[in-house]
């Protein structure tokens, strides 16, 4: 459909390589590459590690290399940011030969919308990107928290998986490991059933029991007269708390800090999320100012702080627009 489309608008001769996401690139790229069957190869050995997304993204390869055969083709890594990571951040507490056989460690994903936010509040603050310390929270139906020390991620929240960190639209985030052996052998569930509880059926939904959409709860929760409004109010309560939780939880691993980004869906638009995150880390000296907060929305970018409070930028994602530049570098 896309091709049909880029045909009838006359475009198909503009186009000069195709830029790709892809979720995994596991330990092996740190950067953009340039697709070939060794790449592909790779990319498809990695969906063990991303089974949900790593085949789809090959699918696309693999149809715009029949469509373009005669164009480059770019990967453009969702871990490639995160490579960075120091062994303390990206290594779990378990026995080491499960990291050294089996690559059993922290990868941290939305790689591309971190690195985009952080250096457009450098260019804000006018500050060479490797001088810039920032907490950059994405907030999507996937939510994550990074943490940008130098201009380079030093930590994240997101794990081996798109699962760990903070609780997200249908995904649980951080869980007692041990409720899974209570799932499943005090409550009869199948390791499917346990797969799909935690990455379809939790976070936002699973505790409003109403809808996985911010927009939906925030309706919901003001509207007094709605059967779920109790429950809509206590996911995003839990949802904020335990972002901010995370936020606070990185300050570990600076020793300056710029500001504080938020992006992401629910980032750039709820300016009521925003405001319970920034109210619970008053420590950190983050303060909002409530007139800039309702303001900065629906693609409107800025900092939403108080005069005396640490800057906190909401910035507009555009993780397409770094795959195209980066793929452009690439070829050049
Ligand atoms: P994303 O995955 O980045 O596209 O973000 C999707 C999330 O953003 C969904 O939970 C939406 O409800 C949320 N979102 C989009 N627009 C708004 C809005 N105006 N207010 C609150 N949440 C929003």
């Amino acid at each position: 459909a896309l091709v049909d489309k880029l045909r009838e608008l006359n475009l198909v001769e503009k186009i000069i390589a195709v830029g790709h996401r892809v979720v995994h690139g596991g330990e092996h790229y740190s950067k953009p590459t340039l697709i070939n069957d060794d790449v592909k190869n790779t990319i498809e050995s990695l969906a063990k590690l991303a089974p949900l997304h790593n085949p789809a993204n090959l699918i696309g390869i693999n149809a715009c290399q029949l469509a373009f055969p005669e164009l480059s083709q770019m990967a453009v890594f969702d871990t490639a940011f995160h490579q960075s990571m120091p062994e303390k951040a990206y290594l779990y507490g378990i026995p080491l030969e499960l990291y050294s056989k089996y690559g059993i460690r922290r990868y941290g994903f939305h790689g591309t919308s971190h690195y985009f936010v952080a250096n457009q509040v450098a260019q804000l603050i006018k500050k060479p990107i490797e001088q810039c310390n920032l907490i950059s929270a994405h907030l999507g139906n996937g939510c994550s928290v990074t943490v940008i020390k130098n201009g380079k991620s030093v930590d994240t929240s997101l794990g081996m998986t798109p699962l760990e960190g903070v609780m997200m639209g249908t995904r649980s985030g951080d869980i007692d490991a041990g409720i899974i052996f209570h799932l499943v052998e005090q409550l009869g569930y199948t390791v499917e059933q346990v797969d799909a509880l935690l990455n379809k059926k939790s976070g936002l939904l699973g505790v409003s029991q109403l809808s996985n959409d911010c927009r939906t709860l925030e309706t919901a929760m003001l509207d007094e007269s709605h059967a779920q409004s109790a429950q809509a109010k206590l996911a995003l309560t839990v949802f904020c708390y335990r972002i901010a939780k995370s936020i606070a939880s990185f300050s570990a691993s600076l020793t300056e800090l710029d500001g504080l980004i938020f992006t992401g869906g629910i980032g750039e638009n709820s300016s009521w999320v925003r405001q319970q995150i920034l109210k619970q880390l008053s420590l950190l000296n983050f303060h909002v100012c409530d007139e800039a907060n309702q303001a900065t929305r629906f693609g409107a970018c800025g900092n939403i702080a108080t005069k005396s409070s640490r800057p906190c930028w909401v910035i507009t994602t555009n993780e397409e627009w770094v795959i195209a530049q980066q793929s452009a570098q690439l070829l050049s």
